[in-house]
């Protein structure tokens, strides 16, 4: 991965222009868009897991044009060269009197074949660890499966890792992508699927759509799952997202073996107690040496060591009880902006917009020596 300082100029990969050429119904809610770049020489191949961005048009109150930016995950086969696929669910108002979700009502209701869209990417770090030998649980929860479902692609295509493909939704209507999961794994021996339906149709009961019915429990997994060390990868709506993540700490999973990806505002998934109470009860504790790198985070009083255990500065200020703005974690949304009083950071996920002098994101960055944050 490229590192960029943030006194460096940033090379950018820019937005490019993706023009639709197939809209796929996937499900009641779920619509998929084919794309290809404008300019062949655009292309830019994807890791199974990751997202392009992009600038959706959307006017503003005053006429003017603008846009808004929005993630979204390549669900197809990373081995598609020339063409992404993105499926998204439609955010309809959830009550009268609220708005429709701007971006994915957009693409539902106004983006058709022949139109184009502007995207940069694909970046993103949640992607299959494909050096791993370990075999690999897929948990998505909705919407969710986008990136599992680039990802099991991925799978078939090898020759034995073994994969479950856990996959839990309201019912068969709003199920996407079914066909296509339950294809892959009938390519080989070793993949499996398992559809958990919240409330299952009765068109979906006589068509035994679904293995489970209602939320999925730690029964189930332990019944999908027998003792061995998976890589399990987790995307879905927070509250599947915790229940399924707690489930698996419970079952003793360590928590580097389970990456995630959230499709709203990220959150925090980790309750205290799954945290290493040394260091959230005691980081001023941690008495810096010369050699070692720090990072001093002015306004909170904090000083401690860099170990390289977090992800980045957002994580490791996390793990030291602190509790900074964030919102996409991935350098997108700038949330997370703050002011780098001393040093250096490199990052590890480039920013979506520039950084002003002095400005770091916390959550894609980690430090190049000892630094000191205005946090
Ligand atoms: C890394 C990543 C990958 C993603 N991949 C996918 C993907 O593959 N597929 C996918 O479908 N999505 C994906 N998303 C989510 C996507 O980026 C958008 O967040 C999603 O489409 C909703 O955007 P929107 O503009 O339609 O809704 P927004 O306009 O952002 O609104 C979100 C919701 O809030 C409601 N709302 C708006 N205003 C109010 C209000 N005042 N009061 C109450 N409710 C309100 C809307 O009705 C809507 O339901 C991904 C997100 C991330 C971060």
């Amino acid at each position: 991965m490229n590192a960029f300082t943030a006194r460096d100029t940033i090379a950018r990969s820019g937005f490019r222009d993706l023009r639709v050429v197939a809209k796929v119904r996937e499900s009641a809610i779920i619509t998929s868009f084919h794309m290809e770049p404008v300019n062949p020489l655009d292309w830019r191949d994807f890791e199974p897991g990751q997202f392009l961005v992009f600038k959706i048009p959307v006017p503003h109150a005053s006429g003017e044009k603008g846009y808004v930016p929005r993630n979204y995950s390549v669900s197809c086969s990373p081995a598609s060269k020339g063409r992404y696929r993105i499926s998204v669910k439609r955010e309809a108002a959830s009550a009268p009197g609220l708005p429709d979700g701007i971006s994915s009502c957009f693409l539902h209701d106004r983006i058709d074949v022949g139109d184009v869209l502007q995207a940069e990417g694909p970046r993103g770090e949640f992607v299959l660890d494909k050096a791993s030998s370990r075999p690999v649980v897929l948990l998505s929860g909705g919407v969710g499966l986008t990136p599992m479902v680039s990802m099991l692609h991925a799978l078939a295509s090898m020759p034995d890792r073994r994969t479950v493909f856990v996959h839990a939704c309201e019912n068969g209507d709003v199920h996407a992508l079914r066909d296509e999961v339950s294809g892959l794994v009938a390519t080989r021996p070793g993949l499996s699927a398992h559809y958990c339906y919240r409330s299952p149709s009765e068109r979906d009961k006589a068509k035994q759509h679904f293995h489970s019915e209602g939320m999925i429990s730690r029964d189930v997994l332990q019944r999908l799952l027998p003792i061995d060390d998976y890589d399990f990868y987790l995307c879905g709506p927070p509250p599947f997202m915790q229940a399924i993540y707690a489930m698996l700490r419970a079952l003793g999973v360590p928590k580097h073996r389970i990456a995630y990806e959230f499709f709203g505002p990220s959150t925090v998934l980790e309750p205290d107690a799954f945290r290493t109470s040394a260091v959230v009860a005691q980081p001023a504790r941690i008495v810096p040496t010369d050699e070692a790198t720090t990072v001093e985070c002015r306004k909170s009083g904090l000083k401690a060591i860099w170990d390289g255990s977090a992800a980045s500065l957002l994580d490791f200020a996390e793990d030291h009880g602190l509790k900074p703005e964030f919102s996409c974690r991935s350098g997108i949304c700038g949330t997370c902006k703050s002011r780098l009083v001393s040093g250096d950071v490199a990052y590890f996920e480039e920013p979506l917009d520039e950084l002003g002098a002095g400005e770091v994101l916390l959550c894609c960055s980690r430090p190049s020596g000892s630094i000191v944050l205005d946090i």
